[in-house]
Protein backbone atom coordinates (compact mmCIF):
# COMPACT_ATOMS: atom_id res chain seq x y z
CA UNK A 1 0.00 0.00 0.00
CA UNK A 2 1.40 3.52 -0.85
CA UNK A 3 2.92 5.24 2.09
CA UNK A 4 0.92 8.27 3.56
CA UNK A 5 3.31 10.11 5.22
CA UNK A 6 6.44 9.70 2.66
CA UNK A 7 7.45 7.96 -0.34
CA UNK A 8 6.42 5.07 -2.68
CA UNK A 9 5.21 1.39 -1.09
CA UNK A 10 5.31 0.89 2.21
CA UNK A 11 6.44 -3.03 1.59
CA UNK A 12 9.51 -1.70 0.29
CA UNK A 13 12.33 0.09 1.73
CA UNK A 14 16.13 0.77 0.75
CA UNK A 15 18.76 1.24 3.65
CA UNK A 16 22.29 2.81 3.26
CA UNK A 17 24.88 0.63 4.02
CA UNK A 18 27.13 0.98 7.06
CA UNK A 19 29.96 2.08 5.57
CA UNK A 20 27.42 4.88 3.27
CA UNK A 21 26.61 5.97 6.51
CA UNK A 22 30.00 6.44 8.21
CA UNK A 23 30.86 8.25 5.27
CA UNK A 24 27.74 10.43 5.47
CA UNK A 25 28.53 10.89 9.65
CA UNK A 26 32.19 11.75 8.18
CA UNK A 27 30.46 15.01 6.16
CA UNK A 28 27.44 15.71 8.75
CA UNK A 29 26.43 15.10 12.25
CA UNK A 30 23.24 13.44 12.25
CA UNK A 31 20.87 15.63 13.52
CA UNK A 32 17.70 14.59 15.94
CA UNK A 33 15.65 11.74 15.05
CA UNK A 34 11.96 13.30 15.34
CA UNK A 35 9.07 11.30 16.58
CA UNK A 36 6.45 10.75 13.86
CA UNK A 37 3.12 10.79 14.46
CA UNK A 38 0.41 8.37 13.50
CA UNK A 39 -2.55 8.31 10.76
CA UNK A 40 -5.25 7.65 13.01
CA UNK A 41 -3.93 11.00 14.95
CA UNK A 42 -3.75 12.90 11.76
CA UNK A 43 -7.27 11.81 10.77
CA UNK A 44 -8.51 12.93 13.99
CA UNK A 45 -7.75 16.31 13.33
CA UNK A 46 -9.28 16.53 9.73
CA UNK A 47 -12.62 19.03 10.24
CA UNK A 48 -15.75 18.28 8.99
CA UNK A 49 -16.23 18.61 5.43
CA UNK A 50 -18.07 21.63 3.81
CA UNK A 51 -18.85 20.12 0.68
CA UNK A 52 -22.46 19.11 -0.21
CA UNK A 53 -22.67 15.00 -0.25
CA UNK A 54 -22.58 14.25 -3.83
CA UNK A 55 -22.25 10.24 -5.25
CA UNK A 56 -18.46 11.54 -6.81
CA UNK A 57 -17.14 12.77 -3.94
CA UNK A 58 -15.53 10.97 -0.77
CA UNK A 59 -15.43 13.48 2.20
CA UNK A 60 -13.92 10.70 4.87
CA UNK A 61 -10.97 11.57 6.60
CA UNK A 62 -8.30 8.96 5.92
CA UNK A 63 -9.20 10.06 1.95
CA UNK A 64 -8.47 13.28 2.62
CA UNK A 65 -5.25 13.15 4.90
CA UNK A 66 -4.11 11.37 1.50
CA UNK A 67 -4.42 13.96 -0.58
CA UNK A 68 -3.54 17.28 1.63
CA UNK A 69 0.20 17.40 0.55
CA UNK A 70 2.94 16.23 -2.04
CA UNK A 71 6.44 14.96 -1.47
CA UNK A 72 8.43 17.91 -1.13
CA UNK A 73 10.74 18.59 2.05
CA UNK A 74 7.84 20.75 3.36
CA UNK A 75 5.28 18.25 2.54
CA UNK A 76 7.42 15.59 4.47
CA UNK A 77 7.75 17.88 7.73
CA UNK A 78 3.64 18.54 7.72
CA UNK A 79 2.99 14.19 7.12
CA UNK A 80 5.37 13.52 9.58
CA UNK A 81 4.87 15.98 12.54
CA UNK A 82 1.05 15.88 11.84
CA UNK A 83 1.25 19.87 11.39
CA UNK A 84 -0.62 19.75 8.14
CA UNK A 85 -2.30 23.12 8.22
CA UNK A 86 -5.46 22.95 5.67
CA UNK A 87 -7.03 19.41 4.46
CA UNK A 88 -9.38 19.13 1.19
CA UNK A 89 -12.44 19.11 2.13
CA UNK A 90 -13.37 15.78 -0.04
CA UNK A 91 -11.56 14.29 -2.99
CA UNK A 92 -13.58 12.95 -6.31
CA UNK A 93 -12.24 10.22 -8.37
CA UNK A 94 -14.01 11.01 -11.78
CA UNK A 95 -14.18 7.95 -14.23
CA UNK A 96 -15.18 10.05 -17.69
CA UNK A 97 -14.89 12.99 -19.12
CA UNK A 98 -18.02 13.80 -18.85
CA UNK A 99 -17.58 12.87 -14.85
CA UNK A 100 -15.17 15.69 -14.92
CA UNK A 101 -17.40 18.41 -16.69
CA UNK A 102 -20.22 17.47 -14.33
CA UNK A 103 -17.22 18.47 -11.22
CA UNK A 104 -16.26 21.27 -12.44
CA UNK A 105 -19.81 22.55 -13.26
CA UNK A 106 -20.86 21.89 -9.90
CA UNK A 107 -17.23 23.56 -8.66
CA UNK A 108 -18.51 26.80 -10.37
CA UNK A 109 -22.08 26.83 -9.59
CA UNK A 110 -21.78 25.96 -5.99
CA UNK A 111 -17.76 27.71 -5.63
CA UNK A 112 -15.67 25.49 -4.49
CA UNK A 113 -11.81 25.69 -5.07
CA UNK A 114 -11.17 22.79 -7.63
CA UNK A 115 -7.32 21.23 -7.43
CA UNK A 116 -6.14 18.36 -9.84
CA UNK A 117 -4.44 16.16 -8.61
CA UNK A 118 -2.46 12.89 -10.72
CA UNK A 119 -0.23 11.52 -8.46
CA UNK A 120 0.39 13.69 -6.05
CA UNK A 121 4.21 13.69 -6.55
CA UNK A 122 5.02 17.30 -7.22
CA UNK A 123 7.94 18.47 -4.76
CA UNK A 124 6.52 22.39 -5.08
CA UNK A 125 3.42 22.47 -3.35
CA UNK A 126 1.67 22.41 -6.41
CA UNK A 127 -1.56 20.24 -5.03
CA UNK A 128 -1.38 21.52 -1.22
CA UNK A 129 -4.94 23.34 -0.37
CA UNK A 130 -4.78 26.69 1.02
CA UNK A 131 -6.44 28.40 4.26
CA UNK A 132 -10.03 29.59 2.12
CA UNK A 133 -13.16 30.49 3.26
CA UNK A 134 -14.18 28.39 0.23
CA UNK A 135 -14.47 24.39 0.12
CA UNK A 136 -12.21 22.50 -1.73
CA UNK A 137 -12.53 20.07 -4.02
CA UNK A 138 -9.57 17.91 -4.70
CA UNK A 139 -9.91 15.93 -7.94
CA UNK A 140 -7.98 12.51 -8.47
CA UNK A 141 -7.71 11.43 -11.78
CA UNK A 142 -6.72 7.71 -11.00
CA UNK A 143 -9.55 6.08 -11.98
CA UNK A 144 -8.89 7.54 -15.22
CA UNK A 145 -5.72 5.16 -15.89
CA UNK A 146 -6.52 3.13 -19.19
CA UNK A 147 -4.98 3.70 -22.60
CA UNK A 148 -8.12 4.13 -24.55
CA UNK A 149 -6.80 4.04 -27.97
CA UNK A 150 -3.70 3.33 -29.87
CA UNK A 151 -3.57 4.47 -33.33
CA UNK A 152 -0.13 2.27 -34.81
CA UNK A 153 -0.24 4.14 -37.94
CA UNK A 154 0.02 7.89 -36.62
CA UNK A 155 2.20 5.86 -33.52
CA UNK A 156 -0.29 8.11 -31.30
CA UNK A 157 -1.52 6.19 -27.39
CA UNK A 158 -4.94 8.19 -26.33
CA UNK A 159 -4.59 7.75 -22.23
CA UNK A 160 -6.87 8.58 -19.58
CA UNK A 161 -5.08 11.16 -17.74
CA UNK A 162 -4.50 9.61 -14.58
CA UNK A 163 -2.70 7.10 -15.78
CA UNK A 164 0.68 6.25 -13.51
CA UNK A 165 3.72 5.36 -15.16
CA UNK A 166 4.03 1.69 -14.54
CA UNK A 167 0.33 1.17 -16.45
CA UNK A 168 1.42 3.28 -19.11
CA UNK A 169 4.16 1.35 -20.09
CA UNK A 170 2.26 -1.95 -19.09
CA UNK A 171 -0.70 -1.18 -21.14
CA UNK A 172 1.75 -0.21 -24.24
CA UNK A 173 4.33 -2.61 -23.92
CA UNK A 174 1.73 -5.41 -24.74
CA UNK A 175 0.88 -3.87 -27.83
CA UNK A 176 5.39 -3.52 -28.49
CA UNK A 177 5.18 0.27 -27.66
CA UNK A 178 6.64 2.41 -25.44
CA UNK A 179 6.07 6.34 -24.47
CA UNK A 180 9.91 6.05 -22.92
CA UNK A 181 9.35 8.79 -20.51
CA UNK A 182 10.98 7.63 -17.18
CA UNK A 183 11.01 10.38 -14.27
CA UNK A 184 12.13 9.10 -11.03
CA UNK A 185 8.88 9.22 -9.59
CA UNK A 186 7.53 7.26 -12.90
CA UNK A 187 6.08 4.37 -10.11
CA UNK A 188 3.42 7.16 -9.21
CA UNK A 189 3.33 10.21 -11.46
CA UNK A 190 0.44 10.03 -14.10
CA UNK A 191 0.55 11.36 -17.73
CA UNK A 192 -1.97 13.71 -17.15
CA UNK A 193 0.77 15.37 -14.34
CA UNK A 194 3.75 14.98 -16.53
CA UNK A 195 1.95 17.30 -18.93
CA UNK A 196 0.66 20.24 -16.94
CA UNK A 197 4.28 19.92 -15.06
CA UNK A 198 6.51 20.00 -18.10
CA UNK A 199 7.85 16.84 -16.66
CA UNK A 200 11.44 15.10 -18.09
CA UNK A 201 12.65 11.84 -17.79
CA UNK A 202 15.80 10.45 -17.38
CA UNK A 203 15.58 8.67 -20.92
CA UNK A 204 14.92 12.71 -22.53
CA UNK A 205 17.83 12.32 -24.99
CA UNK A 206 16.49 9.66 -26.85
CA UNK A 207 12.57 10.30 -26.37
CA UNK A 208 12.13 14.21 -25.33
CA UNK A 209 10.87 16.11 -22.83
CA UNK A 210 6.90 15.29 -22.52
CA UNK A 211 6.36 18.46 -24.34
CA UNK A 212 7.52 16.37 -27.48
CA UNK A 213 5.21 13.79 -26.18
CA UNK A 214 2.26 15.37 -26.02
CA UNK A 215 0.31 15.23 -28.88
CA UNK A 216 -2.88 16.70 -27.90
CA UNK A 217 -5.77 15.92 -25.20
CA UNK A 218 -9.31 17.11 -23.89
CA UNK A 219 -8.91 19.88 -21.31
CA UNK A 220 -11.99 20.86 -19.22
CA UNK A 221 -12.49 24.24 -18.29
CA UNK A 222 -14.93 26.18 -16.80
CA UNK A 223 -15.19 28.12 -20.26
CA UNK A 224 -16.08 24.69 -21.98
CA UNK A 225 -13.58 21.48 -23.28
CA UNK A 226 -10.45 22.47 -24.78
CA UNK A 227 -9.97 20.10 -27.74
CA UNK A 228 -6.18 20.03 -29.07
CA UNK A 229 -5.61 18.85 -32.18
CA UNK A 230 -2.70 15.71 -32.53
CA UNK A 231 -1.17 17.51 -35.65
CA UNK A 232 2.37 16.63 -36.10
CA UNK A 233 3.30 20.76 -36.48
CA UNK A 234 1.91 23.70 -37.83
CA UNK A 235 2.41 26.89 -38.80
CA UNK A 236 -1.27 28.09 -37.48
CA UNK A 237 -0.37 31.03 -35.12
CA UNK A 238 0.49 30.55 -31.27
CA UNK A 239 0.74 27.05 -30.35
CA UNK A 240 -2.55 25.94 -27.87
CA UNK A 241 -0.23 22.59 -27.42
CA UNK A 242 2.22 24.60 -25.29
CA UNK A 243 -0.64 26.74 -23.54
CA UNK A 244 -1.84 23.39 -22.00
CA UNK A 245 1.87 22.36 -20.95
CA UNK A 246 2.66 23.97 -17.44
CA UNK A 247 -0.78 24.74 -17.44
CA UNK A 248 -0.30 23.14 -13.46
CA UNK A 249 -4.05 22.49 -12.86
CA UNK A 250 -5.14 26.24 -13.27
CA UNK A 251 -6.89 26.38 -16.77
CA UNK A 252 -8.64 23.11 -16.70
CA UNK A 253 -8.36 19.38 -16.02
CA UNK A 254 -6.59 17.17 -18.79
CA UNK A 255 -9.06 14.12 -19.09
CA UNK A 256 -7.58 12.05 -21.78
CA UNK A 257 -4.26 12.72 -23.33
CA UNK A 258 -2.92 11.68 -26.72
CA UNK A 259 0.86 10.62 -26.88
CA UNK A 260 3.39 10.12 -29.24
CA UNK A 261 4.58 6.67 -29.16
CA UNK A 262 7.80 4.18 -29.67
CA UNK A 263 8.03 0.88 -30.67
CA UNK A 264 10.32 -0.75 -28.19
CA UNK A 265 13.77 -0.71 -28.85
CA UNK A 266 15.37 -4.17 -29.81
CA UNK A 267 18.42 -3.67 -27.06
CA UNK A 268 18.75 -1.26 -24.67
CA UNK A 269 22.57 -1.23 -22.30
CA UNK A 270 23.11 1.51 -19.96
CA UNK A 271 27.28 1.73 -19.33
CA UNK A 272 29.44 4.26 -16.62
CA UNK A 273 32.91 5.85 -17.62
CA UNK A 274 34.99 7.64 -15.21
CA UNK A 275 36.65 10.88 -16.39
CA UNK A 276 39.57 12.82 -14.38
CA UNK A 277 37.82 15.58 -13.83
CA UNK A 278 34.07 17.70 -13.74
CA UNK A 279 35.84 19.65 -16.31
CA UNK A 280 37.09 16.91 -18.64
CA UNK A 281 33.34 14.78 -17.82
CA UNK A 282 31.77 18.06 -19.05
CA UNK A 283 33.31 18.73 -22.34
CA UNK A 284 33.32 15.16 -23.42
CA UNK A 285 29.71 15.29 -22.91
CA UNK A 286 28.80 18.08 -24.67
CA UNK A 287 31.00 17.02 -27.43
CA UNK A 288 28.72 13.67 -27.43
CA UNK A 289 25.21 15.69 -27.36
CA UNK A 290 26.76 18.56 -30.08
CA UNK A 291 27.68 15.47 -32.40
CA UNK A 292 24.15 14.15 -31.90
CA UNK A 293 25.59 10.53 -31.16
CA UNK A 294 22.37 8.85 -30.71
CA UNK A 295 22.69 7.78 -26.89
CA UNK A 296 19.30 7.71 -24.76
CA UNK A 297 20.79 9.10 -21.69
CA UNK A 298 23.38 10.85 -20.14
CA UNK A 299 24.58 12.14 -16.27
CA UNK A 300 27.67 13.39 -15.08
CA UNK A 301 28.04 13.38 -11.48
CA UNK A 302 30.36 15.80 -10.50
CA UNK A 303 33.32 14.73 -7.70
CA UNK A 304 31.49 14.66 -4.94
CA UNK A 305 28.34 12.86 -6.24
CA UNK A 306 31.04 10.47 -7.41
CA UNK A 307 32.30 9.70 -4.30
CA UNK A 308 29.22 9.30 -2.57
CA UNK A 309 27.22 7.09 -4.93
CA UNK A 310 30.35 4.76 -4.34
CA UNK A 311 30.41 4.80 -0.36
CA UNK A 312 26.47 4.77 -0.49
CA UNK A 313 26.47 1.86 -2.70
CA UNK A 314 28.14 -0.63 -0.35
CA UNK A 315 30.57 -3.03 -1.92
CA UNK A 316 33.83 -1.54 -0.19
CA UNK A 317 36.13 -4.48 -1.18
CA UNK A 318 35.22 -4.09 -4.88
CA UNK A 319 34.93 -0.45 -5.03
CA UNK A 320 38.27 -0.33 -3.28
CA UNK A 321 39.09 -2.73 -6.56
CA UNK A 322 37.59 -0.23 -8.70
CA UNK A 323 39.72 2.69 -7.52
CA UNK A 324 42.90 0.97 -7.20
CA UNK A 325 42.65 0.33 -10.90
CA UNK A 326 41.34 3.64 -11.84
CA UNK A 327 43.66 5.55 -10.22
CA UNK A 328 46.69 3.15 -12.00
CA UNK A 329 44.80 4.63 -15.11
CA UNK A 330 45.26 8.46 -14.31
CA UNK A 331 41.84 8.85 -12.94
CA UNK A 332 42.26 9.52 -8.99
CA UNK A 333 41.25 12.03 -6.64
CA UNK A 334 38.29 14.82 -8.32
CA UNK A 335 36.98 11.31 -10.90
CA UNK A 336 33.74 12.01 -12.01
CA UNK A 337 31.12 8.90 -12.70
CA UNK A 338 29.29 9.29 -16.45
CA UNK A 339 26.55 7.00 -16.66
CA UNK A 340 24.89 6.42 -20.43
CA UNK A 341 22.89 4.90 -22.17
CA UNK A 342 21.91 3.09 -25.62
CA UNK A 343 18.81 2.07 -26.62
CA UNK A 344 17.45 1.27 -30.26
CA UNK A 345 18.79 -1.51 -32.76
CA UNK A 346 21.85 -3.58 -32.34
CA UNK A 347 23.73 -2.28 -35.64
CA UNK A 348 22.95 1.35 -34.25
CA UNK A 349 23.84 0.91 -30.91
CA UNK A 350 27.31 -0.85 -31.56
CA UNK A 351 28.09 2.17 -33.49
CA UNK A 352 26.63 4.48 -30.93
CA UNK A 353 28.47 2.83 -28.60
CA UNK A 354 32.07 2.89 -29.72
CA UNK A 355 31.69 6.26 -31.14
CA UNK A 356 30.74 7.51 -27.47
CA UNK A 357 33.81 5.46 -26.19
CA UNK A 358 36.18 7.00 -28.38
CA UNK A 359 35.07 10.56 -27.23
CA UNK A 360 35.27 9.46 -23.33
CA UNK A 361 38.96 7.81 -24.19
CA UNK A 362 39.93 11.21 -25.94
CA UNK A 363 39.15 13.15 -22.58
CA UNK A 364 40.92 10.41 -20.39
CA UNK A 365 38.27 8.09 -19.71
CA UNK A 366 38.19 4.86 -18.22
CA UNK A 367 35.02 2.21 -18.30
CA UNK A 368 33.63 1.25 -15.17
CA UNK A 369 32.66 -2.58 -15.00
CA UNK A 370 29.68 -3.09 -17.30
CA UNK A 371 27.74 -4.32 -13.69
CA UNK A 372 27.27 -1.10 -12.38
CA UNK A 373 25.46 0.37 -15.53
CA UNK A 374 23.16 -2.19 -15.27
CA UNK A 375 22.93 -1.53 -11.25
CA UNK A 376 21.95 1.79 -12.49
CA UNK A 377 19.07 0.54 -14.02
CA UNK A 378 17.80 -1.79 -11.51
CA UNK A 379 17.75 0.94 -9.19
CA UNK A 380 17.10 3.73 -10.86
CA UNK A 381 13.37 3.96 -9.49
CA UNK A 382 14.37 3.04 -6.00
CA UNK A 383 16.71 5.61 -4.68
CA UNK A 384 13.80 7.91 -3.26
CA UNK A 385 13.33 5.29 -0.70
CA UNK A 386 16.75 6.33 0.58
CA UNK A 387 15.23 9.54 2.56
CA UNK A 388 12.90 7.20 4.70
CA UNK A 389 16.26 5.53 6.07
CA UNK A 390 18.45 8.15 5.70
CA UNK A 391 14.99 10.74 8.15
CA UNK A 392 15.57 7.73 10.60
CA UNK A 393 19.05 8.48 11.10
CA UNK A 394 18.62 12.22 11.80
CA UNK A 395 18.90 13.70 8.09
CA UNK A 396 16.69 15.35 5.84
CA UNK A 397 17.14 15.12 2.70
CA UNK A 398 16.31 17.48 -0.50
CA UNK A 399 17.32 18.53 -3.98
CA UNK A 400 17.15 21.23 -6.70
CA UNK A 401 17.40 22.00 -10.18
CA UNK A 402 17.56 24.09 -13.08
CA UNK A 403 19.36 24.31 -16.77
CA UNK A 404 20.93 26.57 -18.05
CA UNK A 405 23.60 27.08 -21.19
CA UNK A 406 27.02 25.51 -21.41
CA UNK A 407 29.20 28.14 -21.13
CA UNK A 408 27.61 28.64 -17.80
CA UNK A 409 27.11 25.49 -16.42
CA UNK A 410 30.31 25.47 -14.15
CA UNK A 411 29.93 28.74 -12.39
CA UNK A 412 26.41 28.40 -11.54
CA UNK A 413 26.93 24.63 -10.56
CA UNK A 414 29.19 26.37 -8.12
CA UNK A 415 27.07 29.08 -6.98
CA UNK A 416 24.41 26.56 -6.35
CA UNK A 417 26.38 24.65 -3.89
CA UNK A 418 28.14 27.46 -2.04
CA UNK A 419 24.68 29.23 -2.18
CA UNK A 420 23.46 25.52 -0.20
CA UNK A 421 26.87 24.91 1.57
CA UNK A 422 26.75 28.22 3.16
CA UNK A 423 22.81 28.96 4.11
CA UNK A 424 22.93 27.46 7.58
CA UNK A 425 26.40 28.96 8.66
CA UNK A 426 24.62 31.40 10.93
CA UNK A 427 23.65 27.66 13.48
CA UNK A 428 26.73 25.81 12.70
CA UNK A 429 25.48 23.20 11.00
CA UNK A 430 27.36 21.91 7.88
CA UNK A 431 25.31 20.22 4.61
CA UNK A 432 26.38 17.43 1.98
CA UNK A 433 25.97 18.82 -1.16
CA UNK A 434 26.21 17.52 -4.80
CA UNK A 435 25.54 17.59 -8.09
CA UNK A 436 24.75 15.91 -11.26
CA UNK A 437 24.41 17.33 -14.85
CA UNK A 438 21.66 15.43 -16.82
CA UNK A 439 18.84 15.99 -19.89
CA UNK A 440 21.57 17.14 -22.34
CA UNK A 441 20.78 19.63 -24.75
CA UNK A 442 23.48 20.63 -27.46
CA UNK A 443 22.65 24.34 -25.66
CA UNK A 444 23.00 23.05 -22.07
CA UNK A 445 22.06 20.31 -19.84
CA UNK A 446 20.38 20.77 -16.71
CA UNK A 447 21.70 20.81 -13.17
CA UNK A 448 20.65 18.57 -10.26
CA UNK A 449 21.61 19.21 -6.29
CA UNK A 450 21.34 17.25 -3.88
CA UNK A 451 21.50 18.53 0.10
CA UNK A 452 21.67 16.47 3.17
CA UNK A 453 21.53 18.13 6.29
CA UNK A 454 21.06 17.18 10.11
CA UNK A 455 17.50 17.64 11.48
CA UNK A 456 17.13 20.71 13.89
CA UNK A 457 15.86 19.82 17.59
CA UNK A 458 12.00 20.13 16.54
CA UNK A 459 9.69 20.09 13.06
CA UNK A 460 9.31 23.78 13.30
CA UNK A 461 12.77 24.58 13.68
CA UNK A 462 14.01 21.98 10.94
CA UNK A 463 11.34 23.75 8.84
CA UNK A 464 12.72 26.95 9.25
CA UNK A 465 16.14 25.10 8.28
CA UNK A 466 14.81 24.23 5.29
CA UNK A 467 13.10 27.34 4.01
CA UNK A 468 16.48 29.01 4.45
CA UNK A 469 17.89 26.71 2.43
CA UNK A 470 15.34 27.14 -0.47
CA UNK A 471 15.40 30.83 -0.18
CA UNK A 472 19.40 30.68 -0.91
CA UNK A 473 18.65 28.26 -3.97
CA UNK A 474 16.16 30.04 -5.77
CA UNK A 475 18.13 33.38 -5.37
CA UNK A 476 20.89 32.03 -7.02
CA UNK A 477 18.69 30.82 -9.73
CA UNK A 478 16.90 33.74 -10.14
CA UNK A 479 19.50 35.86 -11.15
CA UNK A 480 22.05 33.16 -12.16
CA UNK A 481 21.15 32.92 -16.29
CA UNK A 482 18.90 29.69 -15.53
CA UNK A 483 14.82 28.29 -14.88
CA UNK A 484 13.56 28.30 -11.20
CA UNK A 485 12.85 24.56 -12.83
CA UNK A 486 13.69 22.97 -15.36
CA UNK A 487 11.67 19.59 -14.49
CA UNK A 488 10.03 19.94 -11.18
CA UNK A 489 7.21 22.88 -12.03
CA UNK A 490 6.34 25.99 -10.30
CA UNK A 491 3.96 24.96 -7.86
CA UNK A 492 3.72 27.45 -4.77
CA UNK A 493 7.12 26.86 -3.85
CA UNK A 494 8.41 28.44 -6.85
CA UNK A 495 6.10 30.75 -7.79
CA UNK A 496 7.49 33.91 -5.88
CA UNK A 497 10.74 33.87 -8.18
CA UNK A 498 8.46 33.68 -11.87
CA UNK A 499 8.12 37.07 -12.47
CA UNK A 500 12.32 37.05 -12.74
CA UNK A 501 12.37 34.36 -15.56
CA UNK A 502 9.20 35.46 -17.48
CA UNK A 503 9.13 39.20 -16.90
CA UNK A 504 6.34 41.78 -16.92
CA UNK A 505 4.85 40.67 -20.06
CA UNK A 506 4.81 37.36 -20.04
CA UNK A 507 3.51 37.30 -16.48
CA UNK A 508 0.75 39.52 -17.90
CA UNK A 509 0.09 37.06 -20.64
CA UNK A 510 0.00 33.97 -18.18
CA UNK A 511 -2.44 35.52 -15.78
CA UNK A 512 -4.50 36.72 -18.58
CA UNK A 513 -4.87 32.70 -19.58
CA UNK A 514 -5.47 31.91 -16.43
CA UNK A 515 -8.23 34.29 -15.82
CA UNK A 516 -9.46 33.36 -19.38
CA UNK A 517 -9.92 29.82 -18.82
CA UNK A 518 -11.01 30.15 -15.04
CA UNK A 519 -12.11 33.30 -14.52
CA UNK A 520 -13.86 33.53 -10.84
CA UNK A 521 -9.86 31.87 -10.29
CA UNK A 522 -11.27 28.49 -8.62
CA UNK A 523 -8.68 26.19 -9.92
CA UNK A 524 -5.60 25.10 -7.61
CA UNK A 525 -5.16 29.06 -6.51
CA UNK A 526 -1.26 30.24 -5.34
CA UNK A 527 -0.08 27.28 -7.89
CA UNK A 528 2.07 28.32 -10.43
CA UNK A 529 1.25 32.51 -9.72
CA UNK A 530 1.49 33.57 -6.41
CA UNK A 531 -1.69 36.10 -6.11
CA UNK A 532 -0.64 37.24 -2.54
CA UNK A 533 2.60 38.56 -4.21
CA UNK A 534 0.48 39.35 -8.13
CA UNK A 535 -1.80 41.66 -6.41
CA UNK A 536 0.75 43.91 -4.20
C1 LIG B 1 11.16 11.19 -5.67
C2 LIG B 1 10.73 12.12 -6.77
C3 LIG B 1 11.43 12.13 -7.96
C4 LIG B 1 11.03 12.98 -8.99
N1 LIG B 1 11.70 12.94 -10.18
C5 LIG B 1 11.27 13.67 -11.23
C6 LIG B 1 11.91 13.56 -12.49
O1 LIG B 1 12.85 12.79 -12.68
N2 LIG B 1 11.42 14.32 -13.50
C7 LIG B 1 10.34 15.14 -13.33
O2 LIG B 1 9.92 15.75 -14.29
N3 LIG B 1 9.75 15.28 -12.14
C8 LIG B 1 10.17 14.56 -11.09
N4 LIG B 1 9.54 14.68 -9.87
C9 LIG B 1 8.46 15.66 -9.70
C10 LIG B 1 7.04 15.13 -10.05
O3 LIG B 1 7.03 13.74 -10.10
C11 LIG B 1 6.58 15.72 -11.38
O4 LIG B 1 6.32 17.10 -11.20
C12 LIG B 1 5.35 15.04 -11.98
O5 LIG B 1 5.18 15.54 -13.29
C13 LIG B 1 4.07 15.24 -11.20
O6 LIG B 1 3.10 14.34 -11.69
P1 LIG B 1 1.85 13.90 -10.82
O7 LIG B 1 0.99 13.05 -11.66
O8 LIG B 1 2.30 13.31 -9.55
O9 LIG B 1 1.15 15.29 -10.58
P2 LIG B 1 0.68 15.98 -9.21
O10 LIG B 1 1.84 16.11 -8.31
O11 LIG B 1 -0.52 15.32 -8.72
O12 LIG B 1 0.29 17.42 -9.77
C14 LIG B 1 1.25 18.29 -10.30
C15 LIG B 1 0.55 19.51 -10.92
O13 LIG B 1 -0.15 19.12 -12.08
C16 LIG B 1 -1.55 19.36 -11.96
N5 LIG B 1 -2.24 18.22 -12.55
C17 LIG B 1 -2.06 16.90 -12.30
N6 LIG B 1 -2.86 16.17 -13.07
C18 LIG B 1 -3.57 17.02 -13.82
C19 LIG B 1 -4.58 16.89 -14.81
N7 LIG B 1 -5.01 15.69 -15.21
N8 LIG B 1 -5.09 18.01 -15.37
C20 LIG B 1 -4.65 19.23 -15.00
N9 LIG B 1 -3.71 19.42 -14.08
C21 LIG B 1 -3.19 18.34 -13.50
C22 LIG B 1 -1.81 19.54 -10.48
O14 LIG B 1 -2.92 20.38 -10.23
C23 LIG B 1 -0.50 20.13 -10.01
O15 LIG B 1 -0.49 21.52 -10.19
C24 LIG B 1 9.93 13.85 -8.81
C25 LIG B 1 9.21 13.83 -7.61
C26 LIG B 1 9.60 12.95 -6.59
C27 LIG B 1 8.83 12.92 -5.33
Amino acid sequence: MRRWNGWGDDSFSMEAPGSGLEFLRSKVTPGSVLADVNLGSVCAQVPESRLPTHLLINTDAETRVRHARGQSLPDWLAMRSGDFGVFPDGVAFPESTEQVQELMKLAYEEDFTVIPYGGGTSVAGHINPLASDRAVLTIDMGHMNKLMALNEESQIATFGAGTPGPQVEAQLRAKGYTLGHFPQSWELATVGGWVASRSSGQQSLRYGRIEQMFAGCTMVSPQGNLEVPTIPASSAGPDVREIVLGSEGRMGIISEVQMRVTPIAQKEQFFVVFLPSFESAKKAVREIVQNKIPLSMLRVSNALETETQLRLAGHEKQIAILESYLSFRGVKEGKCMVTFGVTGNVGQNKLSLSQTRKIFKSFGGVNGPKMMGDKWAENRFKFPYLRENLWLEGYAVDTFETATDWDNVTELMHAMENAVRDSLKDEGAPLHVYTHLSHMYAQGCSIYTTYIFPNADSYEATLERWKKIKAAACETLATGRSTISHQHGVGKDHAPYLAAEKGVLGMGAIKALLSFFDPKQKLNPGTLIDEKIESK
